[in-house]
């Protein structure tokens, strides 16, 4: 749905993107994460075709961004991370406003109402969008971007400001956004919010693509364990590769990783087995590497590899 490929972009004196390459399958949700300053704003104005790189290639559903920005835009919904809402007008007059903005004539009244509805704006439509509260200004905010229907969604740092049962429902919106069809490309510096809706991790660094890499998705009863001993046991992980559920056993000191299939009453009966074998258990515990964690293990990659 999108495609990427060898983008640069320069502000005067400084190059905000260098060679940045991937693609994005359609529906996925993207979390683009990175420093202050790595270049995320960027690339999100270039795909949406607000800025024009000096190098590469952006493909939107097919459509060359660069040559066609305005049949992009057909295609496109974005959020700026700082935006305004016309503060006078009523929710319904906003959306006619995008929606018109957007070349949609036909069909206005009932694209508001659904896109409100959507949104949880119905009951919103004739308040003045500048008596809203922050988190009904982000809704409005997305059903402005979203009003065109677009096949791809950018929404850039929506998060900011909201409190967290808004951030709980913003994560809930933009799955539902995904399983209507659209594709996400999301920033923000709130790992562990993108953590509840991403599919995917797109991490820039000094405007380079340092990782790009799909989130597996938690499978309702396999995850990955992790059994800590209180003292080396040299047969410890055959013993707990012979225990029903478990595979993939890795040991490294005295930790053993693997991944185990089953539910909470499964997890006890395998730390029950595992005692009863005389193994000195300090502790059973999850370790399905989180994306705060994969984020700091990328950099902390690149802080290693510049120092040597
Ligand atoms: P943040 O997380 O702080 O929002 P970001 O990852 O979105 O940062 P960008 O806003 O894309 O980063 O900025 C990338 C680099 O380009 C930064 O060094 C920034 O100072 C610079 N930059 C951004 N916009 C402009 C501009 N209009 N003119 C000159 N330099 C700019």
């Amino acid at each position: 749905m999108i495609s990427i490929a060898n983008l640069s972009h320069d502000y005067p004196g400084i190059r905000a993107l260098a060679e940045v390459s991937f693609t994005l399958e359609a529906q996925t949700i993207t979390a683009l994460v990175g420093p202050n300053g790595a270049g995320k704003t960027t690339l999100m104005r270039a795909l949406c075709g607000l800025e024009r790189p000096l190098a590469g290639s952006i493909e939107v559903d097919g459509i060359d961004v660069i040559e066609e920005p305005r049949r992009a835009h057909e295609r496109i919904g974005y959020l700026a991370d700082f935006f305004g809402v016309y503060e006078a007008l009523s929710v319904a007059q906003c959306l006619e406003y995008a929606a018109a903005a957007n070349g949609i004539r036909q069909g206005l009244h009932a694209r508001i109402n659904e896109t409100a509805a959507a949104l949880g704006l119905s009951t919103r439509l004739t308040q003045a969008a500048g008596t809203l509260s922050r988190g009904l200004r982000q809704r409005l905010a997305i059903a402005q971007a979203i009003i065109h229907g677009p096949r791809v969604l950018v929404l850039d740092e929506p998060a900011a400001g909201l409190d967290p049962e808004a951030r709980h429902a913003l994560a809930a919106l933009l799955r539902s956004l995904q399983a209507s069809g659209m594709t996400l490309l999301v920033s923000s510096h709130i790992l562990a919010e993108l953590e509840q809706y991403a599919t995917h991790m797109l991490i820039l660094e000094a405007g380079r693509l340092r990782e790009f890499r799909a989130l597996a998705p938690a499978a309702r009863d396999t995850h990955t364990l992790v059994v800590e001993l209180a003292a080396g046991a040299p047969t410890a992980a055959l013993i707990l590769a012979a225990q029903p559920g478990v595979a993939q056993v890795t040991q490294r000191d005295h930790r053993l990783l693997f991944e185990f299939t089953g539910d909470a009453r499964a997890q006890a009966a395998l730390l029950h087995a595992l005692v009863t074998h005389g193994l000195p258990v300090a502790g059973l515990a999850h370790a399905r590497p989180d994306l705060q964690q994969l984020y700091l293990d990328t950099l902390k990659t690149r802080g290693a590899s510049h120092e040597s």
